[in-house]
């Protein structure tokens, strides 16, 4: 269970990590009034559980009260990724002087916690993992001895502390991962931890997920109100369809989870972004594939869908029926691919050539095709 940022905020300062003075508000008059009660200037930040949202225009700044509101109600009627913002935090600014990353998470395969540090920290710290990857440290915690002190020190040391700052990073790094602990989290994550320009360690933002299996044991932490979900989220739920969003432009949707992974796998290894993942489960039905195909066409990111079905109990001319109602229902050109095989396969692929979609027998085929169908534009 993800943690809104001001929840986790809540936590990291009952763990006494410092974290900016802040108050949480659901409506601009809440903002302005929450802006009154701190000092200017102020950072407004949409609430919502997925990162970049700085980058997605969620992190506002704002210099008197008036102002406060003014972003308030810009944000709390924007969407990120798909995702209407609730709340929004309003804090007092931070002035700084330098961004580091900070995170403890689980090592599945290694059975342990391990803390990653890294002095590259903001909002291109992906990109840093990705070209630069001895820019962050790893640091194995002992499972029975857990982080202890002289572990913190190193890790500051590492990232070119000494002396009292040394000492207050060290802090830091052992509340944080105390804060894991108490929470049977299996994430805490600071990005950007600030180096202030007055010297002091600041937690600016704030990750930490619980682990499901442990909720039993944190009963307040029981949500009042579902979790928010996109409008492809709640269509998913009611067609029992299992979908989760991704970042790239390219639909998928099989047949079996194993099956859509290896689709995944493959359209990366053409070059290609897939936009989510969508499972139809065994079995599927007409009327889930026709509700999968308009879902995932819904999507605004989707530049192309792929369909990767292998038909048994429901047979390729079905399929091929609800791929064409679908895309007729929702009246939208993008492009479709699709691969299928199985029961009644000519017959499918008949339909949907009739129909003027590519239809492919390999899977390598049908991936390169969307990839490059997601480039131009045209199938
Ligand atoms: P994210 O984009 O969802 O990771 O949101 P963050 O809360 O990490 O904010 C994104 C970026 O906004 C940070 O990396 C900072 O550069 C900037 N930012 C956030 N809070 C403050 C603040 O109090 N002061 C300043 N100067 N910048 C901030
Ligand atoms: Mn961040």
């Amino acid at each position: 269970m993800k943690l809104y940022e001001y929840e986790a905020k809540q936590e990291f300062a009952k763990h006494k990590i410092p974290v900016p003075n802040s108050y949480i508000a659901s409506t601009p008059e809440q903002a302005k009034q929450a802006a009154s009660r701190l000092h200017a200037p102020f950072v407004v930040k949409a609430q919502v559980l997925v990162g970049g949202r700085g980058k997605a225009g969620g992190i506002q700044t704002a210099v008197t009260t008036q102002q406060v509101e003014d972003v308030a109600g810009k944000l709390l009627s924007m969407q990120i990724r798909g995702l209407p913002v609730r709340q929004v935090l309003v804090e007092e600014k931070v002035s700084i002087q330098r961004e580091l990353y900070l995170a403890v998470t689980v090592d599945r395969s290694n059975r342990e916690y391990v803390v990653l540090s890294s002095a590259a920290g903001g909002v291109n710290v992906e990109t840093t993992a990705e070209e630069m990857p001895t820019a962050i440290t790893k640091t194995p915690i002992n499972a029975k001895t857990g982080l202890r002190q002289h572990h913190a020190v190193d890790i500051a040391r590492q990232l070119g502390y000494s002396g009292n700052q040394l000492l207050d990073l060290a802090n830091v790094i052992l509340r944080l991962y105390n804060t894991v602990i108490d929470n049977d989290a299996e994430l805490a994550e600071v990005n950007p931890l600030a180096q202030t320009v007055e010297g002091k360690f600041v937690a600016l933002d704030a990750r930490l997920t619980l682990d499901d299996n442990a909720l039993f044991r944190h009963p307040e932490r029981a949500r009042k109100e579902p979790q928010t979900l996109s409008p492809q989220e709640e269509t998913a739920l009611k067609h029992n369809l299992a979908y989760v969003k991704l970042d790239g432009e390219i639909g998928v949707i099989g047949n079996g989870a194993g099956l859509v992974m290896a689709t995944l796998d493959l359209l990366k290894l053409s070059g290609g972004k897939p936009a989510n993942f969508l499972d139809l489960g065994g079995g599927a039905s007409v009327e889930q594939i026709n509700a999968a195909v308009k879902l995932v066409l819904s999507d605004s990111q989707v530049k192309a869908v792929l369909v990767n079905v292998l038909g048994g109990i429901t047979r390729c001319d079905e399929v091929a029926k609800g791929i064409l109602q679908a895309r007729s229902a929702s009246g939208s050109g993008k492009p479709l691919i699709v691969r299928l095989i199985g029961t009644n396969q000519q017959e499918g692929q008949r339909i949907l050539q009739n129909a003027g979609i590519q239809v492919f027998d390999s899977m390598e085929e049908a991936a390169n095709q969307a990839v490059k169908a997601a480039k131009t534009g045209e199938s």
